[in-house]
């Protein structure tokens, strides 16, 4: 067995899969134009890369832990009475739409309290040491979820769900949600906008979902500026345009903030074969924002990373972007090489931008005038 560095907790469960978002016109195509596909939040790209680790050298590195489903008290730490009656009724009458592109099935909502529980159980394990950081490789999806409006895939916000068990529970001040989905955290910027004790930061392909949401000028409510930081991207961006934006200003802004816990959503749909990001990606990305990001959570918070699964569309490139975030955080090698990665490494324009440089620095010089003036 190749112990890693760290132990880190694994929390997934089959019944993530069982998730059914069934058949769709992908996305916005109305009936009779053309031919219905599956939807394509499916239980794919999270089966094979939870087969992936599975077949790794990782396998008997990790620390598996058991998801539990949240309870009604638990979810409405965020959410309203109305939101669950909404999801539990449709449900039981079988499913269908539930909001913005979102699909359920019969047991959907069930499993959407598992994918919570999964959360919490991480975030309890990382707080009492059993674990030193953890990956809740849950479903459905939860950074599009608010308080009463079900979007983007998404019906519960289960990261969110976690920083208020931390906070609840433990008794933790100071957190940090970095969010590096293809598309804006709405969820966790919606929640903390006006907390000045929750940092959010969003990475995402500028004015790709939602709509309207994740502008850089969105810096947090009067009591609360500076606490939120979204750093939109142009379309095309790739490994340049991310690790200057990761050194310039997410890294700095979580050192500067010194949280007693990181919460990462962690979708991997900014990686270069996803069908609904633009963006460029290879696992060695992925990898590079772990281990930095590790680096800071060493040095503000004992490492405590919960990063909890989000969007990632590439049945065939999800499973090898996952893997290398997991073994950044357990310091192990799974022996296995991405077989994608030259081909992506060579794509042109990999290196950062002018373009992509001048919309990066905007965010940075607009935080660093905020925290001048306070
Ligand atoms: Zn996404």
């Amino acid at each position: 067995m190749d112990h890693g560095i760290r132990k880190t907790g694994w929390i997934y469960s089959e019944l993530y899969n069982w998730h059914d978002t069934g058949s769709y016109n992908m996305l916005w195509a109305p009936d009779l134009t053309t031919q219905p596909g599956q939807h394509v939040e499916n239980a794919d790209s999270k089966r094979r890369f939870a087969n992936l680790v599975d077949v790794s050298a990782l396998a008997d590195d990790l620390v598996r832990i058991k998801p539990r489903p949240a309870t009604d008290d638990e979810i409405l730490r965020f959410h309203t009475p109305t939101h669950i009656s909404h999801l539990e009724g449709l449900c039981a009458s079988g499913g269908g739409e539930a909001g913005g592109k979102t699909h359920v099935g019969r047991a959907s909502f069930d499993i959407a309290r598992l994918a919570v529980g999964g959360v919490l159980e991480a975030v309890d394990a990382v707080i009492k040491g059993a674990v030193d950081n953890a990956y809740v490789l849950c479903r459905p999806p939860g950074h599009h979820a608010e308080a009463e409006l079900v979007t983007g895939f998404c019906l519960l916000a289960n990261g969110v769900l976690g920083v208020e068990h931390a906070r609840a529970v433990h008794g933790l001040k100071r957190i940090v949600v970095l969010d590096w989905d293809v598309h804006h955290g709405n969820s966790a910027e919606t929640a903390f906008y006006d907390d000045p004790d929750v940092l959010t930061i969003s990475l995402h392909q500028d004015n790709l979902f939602p709509q309207g949401r994740g502008k850089a000028s969105d810096t947090g409510g009067a009591s609360a500026q500076g606490a939120n930081m979204n750093i939109p991207l142009p379309p095309g961006s790739g490994s340049g345009a991310y690790r200057y934006a990761f050194d310039s200003v997410v890294l700095p802004a979580i050192e500067q903030f010194g949280p007693d816990m990181i919460f990462v959503a962690s979708g991997f749909d900014a990686a270069a074969m996803d069908p609904l990001g633009h963006m460029m990606l290879s696992s060695e990305d992925y990898r590079y924002m772990t281990e930095r990001l590790l680096q800071v959570a060493d040095k503000c918070c004992g490492g405590r990373i919960v990063a909890t699964h989000e969007g990632g569309y590439s049945p065939g490139y999800v499973p090898y972007c996952g893997l290398a975030v997991i073994e950044a955080l357990s310091g192990a090698s799974a022996k296995i090489t991405d077989p994608f990665l030259d081909y992506i490494a060579n794509y042109g324009a990999q290196e950062l931008q002018s373009h992509q440089k001048t919309q990066i620095d905007a965010v940075a010089s607009a935080h660093i005038l905020k925290q001048a003036a306070e």
